[in-house]
């Protein structure tokens, strides 16, 4: 019997220790909610939840484990709704396809993945890969690998030799003829396949590409590649199935179609006219501007042979023209996402776009709330996430000086803390 307390003892001992709570002085914490900055908070944190927020620094249990950012700013870990995790930009990545295993793609993501959550994104929307993205998720999920949350949309939807389009520039024999599985459909009734088979693959949200783009080898960075009832096919499927419809586009007719068949988000947004960004607030759409991408393409168009011969010049065209186009969609009251593109550029460089929003008028407030709460409430997991509250997850993030003053400072974060485990330091 004496035998068995002690085990028992021993075993509720190990329980407490395991699920140690955990007392967080924050000098300075950004409410989102209330757009406020506070001072001298205790956050509390037990198992992965945040338990209590507390005024001043409150003495901790001698069990509890102690950690001082007395001297930082705290703020909810930040959401990047649009990333490419599978891929990084480099000049060698049009031969990838033909070199690299999923194998090779998985150990790549992995790495990115890391990247991406100790630059403080805590949460990411993959906006297109080849399924490995979704892999990935769950492997994260899992405690395998470290890495943000993923809201995965497997592999982009196309039409053929549309942005998305995997076997754009491939000679005739290495073509085939991609179809809905592969994310490549034409009509109706292959559009709501496409749908249903990302449904099947685990995908939490569709992404298509509604008009040409930027770096896929093909002539135009702009046209529209939908009809509109392809289009509704898509949305009206994804509802049935609760998923949130992504759209790349940059040319404007294209966007209208997309927004006027009820495509929640407008990705890069480049080309936008005055009208359809009536219409995206008519339809409470919103833009992620992924500003950063495009700085960052019309940069290396201008390094010798980076991209291939087609894309130089779209990448010159469209890339210095978003950050115009956000200012304007912003001023007129167009609901904005944070989003960058990462894997266009450098994974982890995902909170310049902070400072590109700032530049062009958007109060650095805002800004961090379009990658907090707002993400979090599209998303509809706004319950759990997106801001620090008594009872969501314990996703918290920390820099060193005052984000509302110097934007920049989110680039160089020093804490982060995801689940209610310190990953940073
Ligand atoms: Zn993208």
């Amino acid at each position: 019997m004496k035998y068995l307390i002690t085990i028992l003892l021993i075993s509720v001992m190990s329980l407490s220790l395991s699920a140690q709570d955990q007392y967080i002085y924050c000098g300075s914490l950004i409410d989102v909610e209330s757009g406020k900055l506070l001072k001298k908070k205790t956050i509390i944190v037990k198992n992965d939840r945040i338990h209590k927020i507390e005024n001043g620094f409150v003495e901790a249990p001698k069990q509890a484990r102690v950690i001082d950012l007395k001297n930082s700013f705290v703020l909810p870990g930040f959401f990047d709704m649009h990333v490419h995790l599978e891929s990084e930009t480099s000049p060698d990545n049009y031969i990838k396809p033909f070199t690299y295993n999923e194998a090779d793609v998985a150990y790549e993501a992995q790495k990115h993945a890391k990247t991406t959550l100790m630059a403080g994104f805590t949460s990411v929307r993959d906006l297109g890969g080849s399924g490995v993205n979704t892999s990935l998720r769950d492997a994260i999920k899992k405690g395998l690998v470290m890495g943000p949350t993923i809201y995965s949309a497997g592999k982009s939807i196309a039409t053929t030799g549309g942005h998305a389009d995997p076997t754009n520039g491939y000679k005739a024999d290495l073509m085939g003829h991609p179809g809905p599985d592969q994310g490549v459909i034409n009509g109706t009734a292959e559009a709501r396949e496409a749908v249903r088979q990302r449904y099947k693959n685990g995908a939490d949200v569709i992404k298509i590409t509604a008009t040409g783009g930027v770096l896929s080898v093909a002539k135009s960075s702009q046209n529209p590649q939908f009809f509109e009832d392809e289009l509704r096919a898509i949305v009206e499927t994804a509802n049935d199935y609760g998923m949130i419809t992504a759209a790349h586009a940059h040319g404007d007719e294209g966007m209208q179609r997309a927004v006027k068949a009820g495509i929640k988000t407008i990705e890069h947004g480049t080309l936008m006219s005055e009208e359809t960004m009536e219409l995206m607030k008519e339809h409470d759409a919103y833009l992620v501007p992924t500003i950063t991408a495009g700085k960052s393409v019309a940069e290396m168009a201008e390094i010798e042979g980076y991209y291939p011969e087609l894309v130089v010049p779209k990448a010159k065209a469209i890339g210095p023209q978003i950050q115009g186009t956000f200012e304007k969609a912003y001023k007129k009251g167009v609901n904005i996402l944070f989003g960058t593109d990462a894997g266009v550029f450098k994974h982890g460089l995902n909170a310049k776009e902070f400072g590109y929003m700032v530049e062009v008028g958007m109060p650095a407030m805002e800004a961090i709330q379009s990658a907090t709460i707002v993400p979090a409430k599209l998303l509809k997991v706004d319950a759990d996430y997106g801001s620090i509250e008594e009872g969501k997850m314990a996703d918290l993030i920390a820099v060193k000086t005052h984000p509302l003053e110097t934007i920049s400072t989110l680039e160089n974060v020093t804490f982060v803390m995801k689940h209610g485990k310190v990953v940073k330091p």
